[in-house]
Formats: C-alpha cells, sequence, structure tokens
C-alpha cells in the first residue's frame, strides 16, 4: 500500500477512535460524580504514554520527515489485513462506550450511580475497550511502513494493560462483591467465551 494512503486511513481511523466516538463520553464522563478512585500515578503515566506513541508519534510521522530514517515496505496483504483490524477495533471501541455509557471512565473509578453492566459485548468479554486498544495498537504496527511509529504503541499498552487489569478487577469486585464474581465466571478477559 502506498505510504500516503497508510497515512490517510491511519489518521482517520485513530481520529475516528480518539475524537468521534470518545468526545460525547468525555463530557458525560466530567458531568458524572465520582464515589471512589483507584487511580495511581503509575496508572496516569502510562495513560499519558500510550497517548503519546499511539497519536503523537505517529503525527510526527505522518505530517514531519523527522522520522524517515526508519521508513521500510509493508506487503500489501498485511497492510489491507491492518486495515481490517483498525475498522474492527474502531466498531469494538463504540460499541463498549454506547454499552458502557455513564460508567465509563478513563482510568479506574467508582462513579455514583455506577452499574455493573453485564449485557451487549459485556455479556461476553470483561474488557471490550481494552481488547479494541490492542486491535488499534497492532493496526498501527500494521499499517505505518515506519518501525518508530509503526510499533511505538505496542509496548506502552502491553504496560498498562497488563498492571491495570488485575487492580480493576479488584475494585469491581469489592464495588460488585457476589455479583461481580458470578459474572467473571461466565465472560472471558478479552477473548469471549461462549
Ligand atoms: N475494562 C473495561 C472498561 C474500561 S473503562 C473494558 O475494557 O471495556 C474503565 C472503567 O470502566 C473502570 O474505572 C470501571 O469503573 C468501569 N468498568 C469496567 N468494567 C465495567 C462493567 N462491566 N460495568 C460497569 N463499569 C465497568
Amino acid at each position: 500500500m502506498p505510504p500516503f494512503l497508510a497515512k490517510i486511513i491511519f489518521i482517520v481511523g485513530y481520529w475516528t477512535a480518539n475524537f468521534a466516538i470518545r468526545t460525547p463520553h468525555i463530557k458525560t464522563h466530567r458531568k458524572t460524580p465520582v464515589r471512589s478512585n483507584r487511580d495511581t500515578s503509575w496508572d496516569k503515566a502510562c495513560l499519558i504514554t500510550v497517548a503519546i506513541c499511539g497519536f503523537i508519534v505517529p503525527l510526527f510521522y505522518v505530517f514531519t520527515p523527522l522520522l524517515a530514517f526508519a521508513d521500510y515496505r509493508i506487503p500489501t496483504l498485511i497492510g489491507l489485513a491492518g486495515v481490517v483490524i483498525l475498522a474492527l477495533g474502531d466498531w469494538i471501541f463504540w460499541k463498549a462506550h454506547r454499552d458502557l455509557a455513564e460508567n465509563w471512565s478513563p482510568t479506574l473509578q467508582i462513579r455514583e450511580n455506577h452499574r455493573l453492566i453485564t449485557f451487549g459485548i459485556y455479556g461476553r468479554i470483561r474488557h471490550p475497550m481494552y481488547l479494541s486498544i490492542w486491535l488499534l495498537v497492532i493496526a498501527q504496527a500494521m499499517i505505518l511502513p515506519n518501525y518508530v511509529a509503526g510499533f511505538s504503541g505496542l509496548l506502552p499498552f502491553a504496560t498498562l494493560y497488563f498492571t491495570r487489569i488485575a487492580n480493576e478487577e479488584r475494585m469491581m469486585a469489592d464495588q460488585f462483591g457476589a455479583d461481580y464474581e458470578q459474572y467473571r465466571k461466565v465472560t472471558g478477559r478479552i477473548f469471549p467465551r461462549w
């Protein structure tokens, strides 16, 4: 795939997730009072790194020649598979936000009137939003023909995911008790349980 096309597809895919899908939820999130908070500085630092490496570094690649030293060719089939994964990632990101609605937070928080969501995409997996971000950072690596910009999202997100997931599940279990334990039995983390 020609690099200019890869750049356009990537920017549209990431813009869709980060702005078109997320912006209305950020507004709702600001209006919904927080009941308790398990944010850690580590978690916040990881979030900022994910944003920089998944969005700002690729922008440098797309709009400046600074990263041209790391350019390489990606076989067309891999690039096309990346586009499919990007579209799937955007769809799951949208669906997870829709199902979680006002219960969503970018960090580990319980809101006032927080409900345990077990329907929709949350009926099969407990972390569809993280699944969608995995798909987006994998797509980034498959679409952008540049070693730095393409692979920059993977390690920061892997670090966030593996250090956050147990804390998040502990917070949810403390909040929802037996309901969450039961929910955990019938769902997979990021792979659906049938
Ligand atoms: N881990 C989930 C949600 C990410 S947003 C996913 O990947 O889809 C993080 C916030 O969502 C957490 O602070 C928690 O309060 C909330 N949350 C996570 N799972 C939830 C569920 N099943 N029902 C309601 N809120 C949930």
